[in-house]
């Protein structure tokens, strides 16, 4: 879990590890470690029990030599600064590696939206916009939704800058159509999952038709990835959230249980569908593994039972790096996060663009855009992995991190 900061090390081994092969001095690896900015702010908010209660805001902007820094704000009991920081720098590393002209920076509130009004949730944002305002913006650093945040908190973010800076849609990213959010962003992280996976199958010529997968977590990025690989022939056959998991070998009634879990809140008793336990699931055997919740989802303490060929990392961070290890000793892939699920990222960025152009793009383009940049980046992590003998993970970085170095080079000390 986040409290331990496991993505922080897990990304200073990473990094590490890449600046070694790439022939980095120790400055260059201790800058590409060290956020350049963070901000930690303490929001007291009336909460509707007439009771004051503060929470602890963070935002870290981790590198913008490649431009202005990007990444999500997420609502969630665990986040801290180690957790924001690790993440923030993992944006980096994504917006490099699949190209764009954006940095990395990542924000969060130590709260648990779930038990918070509307009310509360409206005022503990516009709140935390108010506190930090001064170091976000279009051409600074640019927020989008992340977990236990939505479009809804994406709108009063807009709302709450814009009353400072007047109409700015490009300062936050991930908003409500009606305030210049872009299409497809909703379903772009799990698009983007789908092209990667279409991409792994055909590099290793692999029939997609029929194949298996298994999913934890039923939010936007668990839910939308199912829909995209069951576009593709892919067989969904177990999924849970934070309370039940469901596993059905015939392939699951994916929609029947988006319905379930609307109105009852819960995926259990929909019929044909085995209930089974939230860790026997992560070890179901399968194709394709794909943890869609929470960091640290596979330890070493599960990684040995992992029976799939690809585990594809659609969360930020999932597993720790001894687990990294572990599957990589055993011959599993490992299709990472910053290749993963950077398809979030790519159309934040087509957000953003049309924005600054006062432009709205059809979902076609969108789509062709999507799946040309995230389509790209993947060929070149699979081709650059089989051409230097590196697995998934240290070929992303490898090509990331050079991207970084080569913009902070022209940028000068
Ligand atoms: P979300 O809040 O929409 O969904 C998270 C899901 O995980 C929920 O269904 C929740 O019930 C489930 N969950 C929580 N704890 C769990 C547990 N212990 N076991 C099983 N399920 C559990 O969040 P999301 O937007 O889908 O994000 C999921 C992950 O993907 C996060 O790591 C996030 O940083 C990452 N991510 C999201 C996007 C995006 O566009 N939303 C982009 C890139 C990366």
């Amino acid at each position: 879990m986040p409290a331990d900061s496991t993505t922080k090390s897990a990304y200073e081994t990473f990094l590490s590890a890449a600046c070694e092969r790439l022939g980095y001095s120790k400055t260059i690896t201790s800058l590409l470690t060290l956020a350049a900015m963070e901000i930690k702010v303490e929001i007291p908010i009336i909460r509707d029990n007439g009771e004051l209660a503060i929470y602890s805001g963070y935002r870290v902007q981790h590198q913008s030599a490649r431009g202005p820094c990007k990444g999500g704000l997420r609502y969630h009991p665990q986040v801290d600064l180690d957790e924001v920081r690790g993440l923030a720098s993992l944006m980096t590393m994504k917006t490099a590696l699949v190209n764009i002209p954006l940095g990395g920076g990542k924000g969060g509130i130590s709260c648990d939206p779930k038990t918070f009004s509307p009310r509360e949730l409206e005022v503990l944002t516009r709140k935390f916009v108010k506190r930090i305002h001064r170091e976000i913006g279009p051409n600074s650093d640019i927020m989008a939704p992340d977990m236990g945040t939505n479009a809804q908190v994406m709108g009063w973010i807009h709302s709450e800058y814009s009353a400072i800076y007047g109409h700015s849609p490009a300062a936050v990213t991930g908003k409500p159509l009606s305030l210049g959010g872009s299409v497809g962003r909703e379903t772009a992280t799990g698009d983007g999952i789908g092209i990667v996976v279409r991409e792994y199958a055909r590099h290793h010529n692999l029939t997609l038709d029929g194949m298996t997968a298994v999913i934890q977590g039923f939010g936007n990025v668990g839910i939308n990835a199912a829909r995209a690989l069951e576009r593709l022939g892919v067989r969904v056959i177990a999924i849970s959230d934070s309370r039940s998991a469901v596993y059905r070998p015939e392939g699951l009634d994916l929609e029947t249980l988006v319905q379930r879990k609307r109105e009852r809140g819960s995926l259990a008793e929909v019929s044909g569908h085995k209930e089974i336990e939230a860790a026997a699931l992560l070890e179901t055997e399968c194709d394709l593994l794909i943890p869609a919740a929470l960091e640290n989802a596979i330890t070493e303490k599960n990684a040995g039972r992992v029976f799939a060929r690809a585990v594809i990392e659609a969360a930020n961070g999932p597993l720790t790096c001894e687990a990294d290890s572990i599957l990589r000793e055993r011959g599993i892939d490992v299709v990472p996060d910053i290749l993963a699920n950077a398809g979030g990222v790519i159309v934040s960025y087509f957000e953003w663009v049309q924005n600054l152009q006062r432009e709205v793009w059809p979902a076609e383009r969108v789509n062709s855009e999507l799946d040309r940049i995230i389509g790209d980046a993947a060929r070149g992590v699979f081709l650059h992995s089989r051409e230097k003998g590196l697995d998934l993970r240290s070929a992303a970085f490898d090509i990331a991190v050079a991207r970084v170095k080569e913009a902070l080079d022209a940028t000068g000390f």
